[in-house]
């Protein structure tokens, strides 16, 4: 029954491959050109204190400016990334990157801005992560706590006792760590206490309707208080969306309604027109 499974459905099996081969191979020679030409580019947006306005740091979001292709959104070539284990030397790259621009605009404003940089689930679980961590802070030379590392829920899935044991090691090195994208994972209350992380991050899709119903951020808003960590809010676009954050003790905010993601130029723009104002008043 296999064998005629095989055969009947071999002619549509093997398009299928094909195409999904082909796009591989182009992508992972094209995202090899990509860091070799310097096609990739990192672009930052602010996180800031939906109370006072003042930034406090910023989430390093990579962007693809491909020649002929135009911009290919990290949706589209992460995935691609991992599968091809590029995301290994894309990763330390981005890393290195954004710990090096926020030392410079640390020293530059005289500011305690803390990158925030995504991590894939294939980076955390290699066994040399922790010392790529090291040899990127030391490189770049910037202070651990001014690092914060955004993983997903997903990370601790199989192999929890390794996950903890580098929970720990982070936090010995004074960097801190979030999780992204909260609530759209399976994370139970109990699963959570065992993890010693900084930060729970309300994913979009809860802001996005926060004004009509507000459940969900108010219970890991309650859960984070009550574990003593962190939150901030993701995917903030409107003024009442903030509103109904700050009113539910949720100050940390990001989002379109600050800014947008942008490049160094715009981001360093931005932090010197906010030092100006603040030296003005
Ligand atoms: P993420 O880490 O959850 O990042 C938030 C995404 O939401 C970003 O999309 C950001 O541009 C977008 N965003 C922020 N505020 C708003 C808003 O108010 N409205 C809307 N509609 N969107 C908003 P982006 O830059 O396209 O990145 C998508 C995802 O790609 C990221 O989700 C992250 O999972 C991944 N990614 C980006 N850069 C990196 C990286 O350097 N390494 C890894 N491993 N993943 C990355
Ligand atoms: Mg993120
Ligand atoms: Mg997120
Ligand atoms: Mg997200």
């Amino acid at each position: 029954d296999l064998a005629m499974y095989n055969v009947k459905n071999r002619g549509k099996n093997d398009f299928e491959f094909y195409n999904i081969n082909m796009r591989n191979k182009l992508s992972k020679e094209m995202l090899v050109k990509a860091l070799k030409e310097d096609e990739l580019e990192l672009y930052y947006q602010p996180k800031v204190n939906g109370l006072t306005g003042d930034i406090t740091g910023m989430e390093s979001l990579l962007r693809w400016n491909h020649p002929e292709k135009g911009f290919i959104s990290p949706v589209e070539f992460i995935p691609i990334a991992e599968e091809t284990g590029l995301i290994i030397s894309i990763g330390e790259w981005v890393l290195k990157k954004a710990c090096e621009q926020t030392k410079r605009w640390n020293l530059m404003t005289n500011s305690t801005l803390v990158i925030a940089v995504n991590i894939s689930n294939i980076q955390f679980r290699k066994v040399d992560f922790i010392e790529m961590i090291k040899r990127v802070l030391k490189e770049s030379g910037l202070n651990p706590k001014y690092l914060e590392l955004e993983i997903t829920e997903s990370v601790a899935v199989n192999n929890e006792e390794e996950v903890i044991k580098k929970l720990i090691m982070l936090k010995r090195l004074g960097v801190s760590v979030a999780i992204d994208d909260f609530g759209t994972g399976y994370s139970s209350l109990s699963y959570l206490q065992k993890l010693p992380i900084d930060t729970l991050k309300i994913d979009k899709v809860f802001v996005d309707d926060i004004v009509k119903d507000d459940t969900i951020a108010k219970m890991i808003i309650n859960m984070a208080k009550n574990l003593e960590i962190s939150v901030i809010a993701e995917g903030v676009e409107r003024e009442d969306q903030l509103n109904q954050l700050l009113k539910i003790g949720c100050e940390s905010i990001q989002g379109y309604l600050f800014s947008k993601p942008l490049s160094t130029e715009k981001f360093e723009e931005l932090l010197i027109k906010e030092q100006q104002i603040k030296i003005n008043q």
